[in-house]
């Protein structure tokens, strides 16, 4: 989910620090919301759409398997401004990670997905390739377990076709999906909801 006001930014040397002084990280994260929630999608069609709220999902993994689309239409999210920018990512590494490194055997994420950039010494930048996800959420949850939670899963609204009846709001055992206004499709963690 790198977007071009992180890319250039980086690219002129902004560090870390500044970026999250500057609050850009975490507003691009809401701006996704924003931006992407209906330009592409056939949600737009109705008035309300399928989100996740993050609070409750317990990860258990029928995301990535009772969705009417393959792959799913959840995708794993990163809200930056609560990223810890860790060199060990609990979403990113195995536990027994035998090097803290992007060695294929050494990540968790089963697609792929997840790319490790680094910034400025000792941190790291975490991105999601949607193309790649898979909505698993076992990054979800190991972001959870061993660092800020900074990690979540969304529906995307540019992917879902918006059912009636939603089959993982159904097969969810958190009552995590709800419907939301389709013009603020996103329950952006560590962002005040404004849906409730
Ligand atoms: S089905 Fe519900 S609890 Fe399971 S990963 Fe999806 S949102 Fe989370
Ligand atoms: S671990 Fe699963 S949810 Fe996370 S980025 Fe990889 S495929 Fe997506
Ligand atoms: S509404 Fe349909 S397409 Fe969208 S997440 Fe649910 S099952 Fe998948």
């Amino acid at each position: 989910m790198t977007t071009p006001q992180k890319t250039d930014a980086l690219a002129a040397g902004v560090t870390r620090r500044q970026f999250i002084k500057n609050g850009l990280w975490g507003l691009a994260v809401a701006a996704v919301g924003a931006a992407t929630g209906l330009s592409a999608s056939r949600s737009s069609r109705s008035s309300r759409v399928w989100q996740i709220d993050p609070t409750l999902c317990v990860q258990c993994g029928r995301c990535e398997t009772a969705c009417v689309l393959t792959p799913s239409a959840v995708k794993a999210v990163h809200a930056y401004a609560l990223c810890g920018y860790c060199k060990l990512c609990g979403g990113y590494h195995q536990p027994q990670a035998q090097r803290i490194d992007t060695a294929a055997e050494n990540q968790l994420c089963p697609a792929g997905a997840l790319i490790r950039t680094f910034v400025e010494d000792p941190f790291y930048e975490y991105t999601i390739n949607e193309e790649r996800c898979i909505g698993c959420a076992v990054c979800v949850k190991g972001c959870s377990q061993f660092g800020n939670g900074s990690l979540f899963l969304q529906v995307r609204h540019d992917r879902c076709v918006n059912c009636n009846d939603c089959a993982i709001a159904r097969a969810c055992p958190a009552g995590a999906f709800r419907r939301v206004p389709a013009d603020q499709p996103y329950l952006v963690k560590g962002a005040p909801d404004a849906h409730v």
